[in-house]
């Protein structure tokens, strides 16, 4: 008997980033960390800027997603997010410098708003970093 696995879908705007049956799939809510296994039961849930982690055949794979929403029924996960970027697709260096600009205005601005911006898009390159990281 084959074993059951997940079929994962990340979508953006432009285009499908991830599509894949795996074993288990781990995201990370605006309420908390999840784990999803095949058979779990229908569930939804609001995506924080963070990593799905993709585990097939004992490997492990990280994308970066800013946010969206994941949605899983019939062994099947939606993701569906603004921007999505695989591990070994991240540009590194972009990601370093869009995280000292953003920590740059942190440090030196005087509106709520621009330090909002700036913590959203620090959000997003410590998404990235880590996406991109082994292990
Ligand atoms: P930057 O300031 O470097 O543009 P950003 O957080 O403002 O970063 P987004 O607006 O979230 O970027 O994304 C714009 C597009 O660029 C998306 O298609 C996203 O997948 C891509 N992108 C952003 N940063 C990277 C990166 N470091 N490596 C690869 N693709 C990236």
């Amino acid at each position: 008997m084959t074993e059951k696995t997940i079929h994962i879908k990340i979508i953006t705007p432009e285009k499908i980033v991830y599509e894949d049956d795996a074993d288990a799939v781990y995201a990370k809510g605006i309420s908390g960390s999840f784990g999803i296994l095949p058979d779990h039961i229908p569930f939804m849930s609001v995506l924080d800027i963070g990593i799905v982690k993709v585990e097939k055949s004992g490997q492990g794979e990280k994308i970066s997603v800013m946010g969206g929403t994941f949605q899983f029924k019939n062994n099947e996960a939606i993701i569906l997010t603004e921007a999505a970027e695989r591990g070994t697709d991240i540009d590194t260096a972009r990601a370093k410098l869009a995280k000292e600009r953003a920590e740059a205005i942190i440090g030196s601005s005087e509106t709520i708003k621009d330090i909002k911006t700036a913590n959203a898009a620090l959000a997003r390159a410590m998404a990235r970093l880590k996406a991109a990281s082994k292990g």
